[in-house]
């Protein structure tokens, strides 16, 4: 039976892998690495790639490994497993231990060690039996999604690895198929109608599919294929997405599907890892109305190495002083300094300095926004209180706050902690948000906010008339400041419909009592327009590009 330790996944570089495998020999008959989503010996090349072997169970040929056995369990549920196994009169005791592998590329590789002895006394037939009842009842439940019948993941990783096996000289795809906006489909038609379309699309699936050909559900609206090649695959997949589109009939709602196709070049690979790069492909047309399916290509993969890094690299270097702001000053029409915009910079080692471009909008994806704004909001209360009684005491700062925030800080709360921490006034310190933090009037964001300038926070309205909802938005949040984004600005000198917009757009928020910002102002004829047109203070590579704080205070200086 199996057993189970709670257990601190280890990790092990590419590098070392192999050497600590060899002074584990002595203790072992056997020491593998194994791929536990689908049970094949993997082995680590001296330079960091992998090379899959056979499956790992047919070294005891016996059938009911995978989902079953004491690899996959081990690694599914990141605890150690041991097992007695009983194959040709001998018995078999093994240990799976699931490690984490940092390969070449910085990504992480879950996989199990498996330690193997053989031992005399023999396990019991009895005992043996009841582990193979126990799989007869559960095999079929455990390739199998309750809901539609059809393979699950299990199911299909197997499902595909013995197509690609048996037919090793065809060409074959992997595709990961998505329902576009399901959510809507079990709000407007009701769960039991969600359920029922499923059932429908996975019907869908398994019938095109054929005999030469596996379908599965990955869980929730994913679903996975593995073909042989089509003649016409764009036409094929085009017969699926309108077989799907007809589950529902309604006037205001058309079901429709994404797919993204990894061509099986490499035979070798994973069927976690070419499914996983079909959804990258897919992942990158999900929001694209004009193309319904692509195929991954190697800048894709690129593309996904490279986030990684970015990921890691973030994750290793938040709080080691690589983030630093960049202060950008905001200026009135007579010059006078107000304050500044905090823009957060990376500076690598290799002393070149990131722009937030190049990661906020990972850092975003994979929810770690929170934790570099947090950071970045600090810095800026430190600046604060170290302007205390200095020259540069009557400045503010204003901070950005990205959407995502709303959902991973408890934002009314850490703004006036940082006030009481550093010992400064929230006045000082202004708060930037973007329309999409507040479009949906059910967040409860609002709220939030309102709550930020009872306590005395001036709250900035950032990049207006950038998106769809920017009027519709002032009538309900009572922000202190808005800033006109900057492409509106720098369309303005020598656009006149623009700059009727701009001036109504001004015209109004003074009604409402509140703050003009322009930013992205680079010309004096920019500046004497915007000024003319009402605006109260302006940012832009006109006065200064955002720069190191010490500069700034150099810069401060001489228009204070
Ligand atoms: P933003 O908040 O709209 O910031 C203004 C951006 O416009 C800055 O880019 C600034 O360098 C640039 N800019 C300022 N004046 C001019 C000008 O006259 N001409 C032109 N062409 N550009 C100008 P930056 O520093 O690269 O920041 C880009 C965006 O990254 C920011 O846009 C903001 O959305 C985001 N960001 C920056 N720092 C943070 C942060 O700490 N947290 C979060 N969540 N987002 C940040
Ligand atoms: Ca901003
Ligand atoms: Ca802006």
């Amino acid at each position: 039976m199996a057993t189970e330790n709670t257990y601190q996944v280890k990790k092990y570089s590419y590098k070392e892998i192999n050497a600590s495998m060899d002074s584990m020999r002595v203790m072992f008959d056997i020491v593998r690495l194994v791929d536990a989503e689908e049970c094949r010996e993997v082995n680590i090349s001296a330079d960091g790639e992998l090379c899959f072997g056979r499956e790992c169970y047919a070294v005891w040929n016996a059938d009911h490994r995978c989902a079953n056995c004491t690899s996959f369990q081990a690694c599914h549920t990141q605890s150690k497993k041991s097992r007695v196994e009983y194959f040709n009169g001998k018995t078999f005791q093994i240990q799976s231990v699931p490690i984490v592998l940092t390969l070449k590329d910085e990504s992480p590789y879950c996989c199990n060690l498996e330690l193997i002895s053989f031992t005399d006394d023999a396990a019991s037939d009895a005992m043996l039996q009841v582990e193979k009842d126990k799989w007869e009842t559960s095999g079929y439940l455990s390739t199998h999604d309750t809901l539609t019948g059809i393979l699950n993941w299990d199911g299909f990783c197997k499902g595909a690895r013995n197509l690609i096996s048996n037919n090793s000289e065809k060409k074959l795809f992997v595709i990961s198929a998505d329902v576009d906006n399901f959510r809507l489909v079990n709000t407007l038609f009701g769960n039991s109608k969600g359920n029922e379309v499923l059932v429908g699309i996975a019907k869908i699936l398994e019938e095109m599919c054929g005999s030469s050909g596996v379908a599965g559900r990955c869980g929730g609206v994913n679903f996975a294929l593995c073909i042989d090649e089509k003649d016409d695959l764009e036409k094929w997949l085009r017969q699926i997405s309108s077989k799907v589109a007809e589950l529902i009939h309604s006037p205001s709602f058309t079901l429709t599907m994404h797919f993204g196709i990894f061509d099986v070049k490499n035979q070798n690979l994973p069927i976690s890892i070419m499914y996983d790069r079909s959804y990258m492909a897919l992942e990158s047309i999900r929001t694209d109305e004009s193309v319904f399916y692509t195929y991954f290509t190697d800048e894709l993969l690129e593309q996904a190495v490279h986030e990684q890094k970015i990921i890691n690299e973030f994750k290793s270097n938040l709080k080691s002083g690589q983030f630093i702001i960049y202060l950008q000053p905001q200026v009135t029409k007579d010059g006078v300094i107000e304050g500044a915009e905090c823009l957060v910079r990376w500076c690598l080692p290799s002393g070149d300095v990131l722009p937030p471009l190049e990661f906020i909008e990972i850092l975003e994806q994979v929810g770690l926004i929170g934790s570099l704004d947090e950071y970045v909001w600090e810095l800026a209360a430190k600046q604060l209180s170290k302007w205390k009684g200095t020259e540069f005491d009557k400045l503010y700062l204003s901070v950005n706050v990205s959407p995502k925030d709303f959902y991973y800080l408890d934002i009314a709360k850490i703004f006036p902690a940082l006030c009481k921490k550093y010992d400064i006034s929230p006045s000082k310190l202004h708060i930037e948000i973007t329309e999409t933090a507040i479009a949906d009037e059910m967040s409860g964001n609002m709220a939030i906010l309102e709550s930020l300038q009872a306590n005395g926070f001036t709250v900035e309205i950032d990049d207006f008339g950038k998106g769809s909802s920017s009027l519709g938005l002032l009538k309900d949040l009572k922000a202190d400041v808005l800033k006109i984004d900057m492409r509106f600005i720098q369309r303005s000198s020598d656009d006149d419909r623009s700059n009727v917009i701009l001036e109504s757009v001004i015209d109004m928020a003074k009604k409402l009592h509140m703050e003009v910002i322009s930013e992205g102002i680079e010309t004096k004829a920019q500046l004497n327009n915007l000024s003319e047109l009402g605006c109260d203070v302006f940012q832009g590579f006109y006065f200064s590009k955002p720069i190191p704080v010490a500069a700034f205070e150099q810069y401060a200086k001489k228009i204070l």
